[in-house]
């Protein structure tokens, strides 16, 4: 079965597939869906262009309030098979202990740098991040000996 790796679908990909799947039999608009999942039209356009490449959707001209979009038709069933290989894959081993670092989820983490206002050197939530990690390690290392 092929995998989202195979693929090399990214996050939004995967949204709209996602979308696309728990809609089926809903006229599905490209110049409606980045609104209703809140992404940029640009993304949505790119994702759809190379989704239809991949032979997730069809996308077929038409007209809305007066604007030229594309229709989404979407090959339901290949986006089910493949939505259940991803689901069941997790994020992937490579990710495993990296989504539960504190700058994962961190709204600074954009503008922290060594040497900036947000410095990963001097960053109380890491450190006590850290200091959180160490004594579960130390404890887990505790109980195995
Ligand atoms: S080091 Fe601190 S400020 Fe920087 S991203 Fe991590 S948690 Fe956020």
């Amino acid at each position: 079965m092929t995998s989202q790796q195979d693929y090399k679908l990214n996050d939004d990909d995967v949204k709209i597939l996602k979308y696309l799947s728990k809609n089926t039999g809903k006229t599905v608009y490209q110049s409606e869906l980045w609104k209703e999942l809140k992404l940029d039209s640009r993304v949505v356009s790119r994702s759809l262009q190379k989704l239809e490449g991949l032979g997730f959707v069809k996308r077929k001209e038409a007209v809305v309030k007066g604007r030229k979009t594309f229709l989404i038709e979407p090959e339901t069933r290949k986006i089910q098979e493949t939505l259940t290989v991803v689901k069941t894959q997790g994020p992937g081993k490579e990710f495993e202990g990296v989504l539960d670092v504190v700058c994962v989820s961190c709204p600074f983490i954009y503008r922290c740098y060594q040497g900036g206002y947000y410095d990963p050197t001097n960053c109380s939530m890491l450190s006590e991040y850290i200091k959180k990690r160490v004594e579960v390690d130390t404890k887990s290392v505790e109980l195995k000996t």
